[in-house]
């Protein structure tokens, strides 16, 4: 009786472990890596996709040896090939560098006649500056789009390229009309420059989940727009030798403003 008893308590004990383990981190913003990290040419492993996959459920950047850019979408990875058409990769696939969060509803709202992205960036812009601008969001954009216009590099090899430069020659790029789909938007703030790119950054996926890309352009009529804030902020650095070594101290301004402009 008595052991039994022990039993069953050591069993409970072991279950509350497992459930806390896996408790979904609804408030931070999770950081893998650095972008000056992939700056460097260093498109290497810092976590697989089961790990991404075990907290997070959005979620966007690249793969190991930017082999096509990565959007997670509730609970899926996706990469684009290279005619931007979807593939799902192995969850033992590596991720250099990625930014992911457990998505939750803290606003809906409608967004209308967005002619372009930088009438998509304002009409964010605003609603980032009447919130908190020192903060960072992600918002999925969903609704059918008149235009798209997207874009994914294309996987590298050694010797590697700067980013700034593979995204200048390595890219491939496609206009999509009349399509439903979701822009899956992170806002970084200013003071992140050192991290990652600042301010905005888009990617798309179709509701049939047969097309994504990188979004250079868009143009839509109304879509629904659900806003996530996020007040924290965690950095899970990559756990090997030659990252511990790297001088990060290297100023790569001018690589960033590129990869702002076309990452
Ligand atoms: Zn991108």
């Amino acid at each position: 009786m008595k052991k039994s008893w022990v039993f069953a308590m050591l069993v409970l004990s072991l279950l509350m472990i497992a459930g806390c383990s896996n408790v979904k981190d609804t408030e931070s913003l999770n950081q893998v890596s650095l972008l000056q990290w992939l700056t460097l040419w260093d498109y290497y492993w810092s976590k697989t996709i089961k790990e991404l996959k075990w907290l997070w459920n959005i979620g966007l950047w690249t793969f190991d040896w930017l082999n096509w850019e990565l959007i997670m979408l509730d609970w899926v990875v996706y990469r684009a090939n290279d005619k931007l058409e979807i593939e799902v990769p192995s969850d033992d696939e590596w991720i250099p560098f990625a930014n992911v969060t457990f998505f939750d509803n803290d606003e809906e709202y409608e967004l209308k006649d967005i002619k372009d992205i930088a009438s998509l960036k304002e009409q964010l812009d605003s609603k980032v500056n009447e919130l908190w601008d020192n903060r960072f969001y992600f918002a999925a954009i969903t609704g059918k789009f008149n235009s798209i216009y997207i874009r994914s590099e294309k996987k590298q090899s050694e010797p590697y390229k700067p980013l700034a430069e593979v995204l200048s020659v390595d890219q491939t790029e496609k206009i999509l009309n009349d399509v439903e789909g979701t822009v899956v938007a992170l806002f970084t703030p200013a003071y992140m420059s050192d991290l990652n790119a600042a301010w905005w950054h888009f990617h798309f996926i179709t509701s049939d989940r047969k097309n994504w890309g990188h979004v250079l352009d868009l143009n839509l009529n109304d879509a629904s727009i659900i806003w996530d804030y996020t007040d924290n902020f965690k950095l899970h650095l990559p756990d090997w030798k030659f990252f511990r070594s790297l001088d990060l101290t290297v100023n790569q301004d001018e690589d960033i403003k590129k990869v702002e402009q076309w990452q």
